[in-house]
């Protein structure tokens, strides 16, 4: 072959070929000029490090062009389906939105709103004004406020209330939340000193006794979120840590972690306390997040006494964490839905996975597996197995909810059986929608909890069939 057979056609002739000129309509013309060159560029470094280059062919470089462009057109953050079992999956954006948080999300992205803007006054306003009122019936508090996750929350109201001061915390409470949140870290940055009291496992009343002194800003209990401390324990009742607080004028403070606004035992949930318990108990300030129990957006709330949410909003960190007006306008709408206690279970999505029955899980497992089965053919093994889901976001981690998955192991004469989960596993993340599931005894296994409605289960089964082409 000669060297000119080789050649590829100028970069002009290659852009004027009418699949190009269409993938530049579609996708712009700097950026199909720039995957042409790199294609190019790609095919060149390959002709020059072989010994026997094969002749240029435009049929491929047009198709690398074209799967280049796609891939970069595809948004990077996109939906899946969350078949791990876990129901607040932190990794795969926590609490999926009510319709109602959509509908008020996509109204006030289309153009202005009042975020700041008091309409009856036609004056400025605060954004908080929005679901103030909301929380504060919610909760029993006299003020609220909110940031933009429970870790700026305790952040802000460490800033705001204990700057150069002394925050009293339970030796069994110095936790690591996950994603480098921990106690003893935030304490440190928002120029709070940090005093340790009691042990891992008990504290004491009369320990947060001898803590207490001129220099004590606020006493902060946190929640025992994602651990439990189990056998010879003791911790103080918030009512007596709140009276000690009080007698020694300090606020006492309590992050709370999750925060539901109901009682979830009303659904056979295990007990999780409440922001309106905390209040009641004489908290003075309750910090909790939006996005895990209470399924809402990311959000980290504050609700407590006038004076001292009056001197968190005005701390210079409020502005730099604050909410945006689609966290808002999701976070008023999700608020109102706790109005109504009664049809939570039907609106709100995060607690309808929560309480969803096993038998149901049970039925669309049953109903799903053949096509799961057909589409991965006589290697797969497809079997339907109880489970157990978990609530997730380090909420309640010591109790699992009763479930079923479609459970995908090899079968008994497969080659190269023992890596077969962990291929099967990719496979179903590259799908057009993902599908993440879980690895557990050998197998791949996807909870369908949180697979919900008609449209989601249509949507799961339409795409089986790509399965087929997938190499496991
Ligand atoms: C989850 C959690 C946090 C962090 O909340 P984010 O909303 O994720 O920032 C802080 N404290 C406790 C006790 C938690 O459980």
């Amino acid at each position: 072959m000669t060297a000119a057979m080789l050649r590829p056609p100028s970069l002009d002739a290659l852009l004027a070929s009418p699949l190009m000129q269409g993938l530049a309509s579609e996708h712009g013309r700097t950026a199909v000029l720039s995957t042409a060159r790199q294609t190019l560029d790609l095919w060149r470094a390959q002709a020059t490090a072989s010994a026997e280059p094969a002749a240029f062919d435009v049929d491929h470089f047009e198709q690398h062009c074209q799967q280049t462009l796609q891939q970069q057109a595809a948004p990077a953050l996109r939906a899946v389906f969350n078949l791990t079992g876990t129901v607040l999956h932190t990794n795969l954006g926590r609490a999926v939105m009510a319709p109602q948080a959509m509908a008020a999300v996509l109204a006030v992205m289309r153009g202005a709103a009042n975020l700041e803007y008091d309409l009856a006054k036609g004056a400025r306003g605060d954004r908080d004004d929005h679901i103030d009122g909301l929380l504060k019936e919610l909760t029993g508090a006299e003020a609220a406020t909110a940031v933009n996750n429970n870790a700026a929350a305790v952040l802000l109201v460490l800033a705001a209330l204990a700057e150069r001061k002394e925050v009293p915390v339970s030796r069994g409470e110095l936790v690591e939340i996950g994603g480098a949140f921990r106690i003893p870290d935030i304490m440190r940055r928002a120029g709070a000193k940090l005093v340790e009291v009691g042990t891992t496992n008990r504290t004491h009343l009369r320990d947060f006794e001898e803590a207490m002194g001129p220099r004590t800003g606020l006493v902060m209990k946190v929640h025992a979120s994602n651990y439990a401390i189990q056998g010879f324990t003791a911790s103080v009742p918030i009512a007596e840590l709140a009276a000690l607080c009080k007698a020694h004028g300090v606020p006492f403070v309590e992050d709370l972690g999750s925060g539901t606004l109901v009682d979830l035992r009303r659904w056979g949930l295990p007990a999780e306390p409440t922001p309106a318990m905390s209040i009641a108990a004489g908290a003075n300030v309750v910090t909790f997040s939006g996005d895990k129990l209470l399924g809402g957006p990311q959000a980290g709330l504050l609700v407590g006494d006038k004076a001292l949410i009056q001197k968190i909003k005005r701390h210079p960190l409020k502005r730099a964490l604050r909410l945006d007006k689609m966290s808002i306008a999701a976070l008023e709408a999700t608020l109102k839905l706790y109005r109504d206690p009664d049809r939570l279970t039907e609106h709100l999505p995060a607690l309808r996975l929560l309480t969803r029955g096993e038998a149901e899980i049970q039925a669309l497992a049953q109903r799903l597996a053949p096509a799961v089965a057909q589409a991965l053919g006589a290697r797969a093994r497809v079997q339907v197995l109880p489970c157990r889901s978990q609530i997730g976001s380090g909420s309640l981690p010591v109790d699992l909810l009763p479930s079923a998955c479609i459970a995908i192991g090899a079968a008994a004469d497969a080659k190269r059986a023992g890596r077969l989960p962990e291929r099967l596993a990719e496979a179903f993340r590259a799908l057009p929608t993902p599908v993440v599931g879980r690895i557990e005894d050998g197998q791949l296994r996807l909870d369908l909890r949180c697979l919900d409605g008609a449209d989601a289960e249509a949507a799961f089964v339409a795409q089986l069939p790509l399965l087929q082409q997938a190499r496991f």
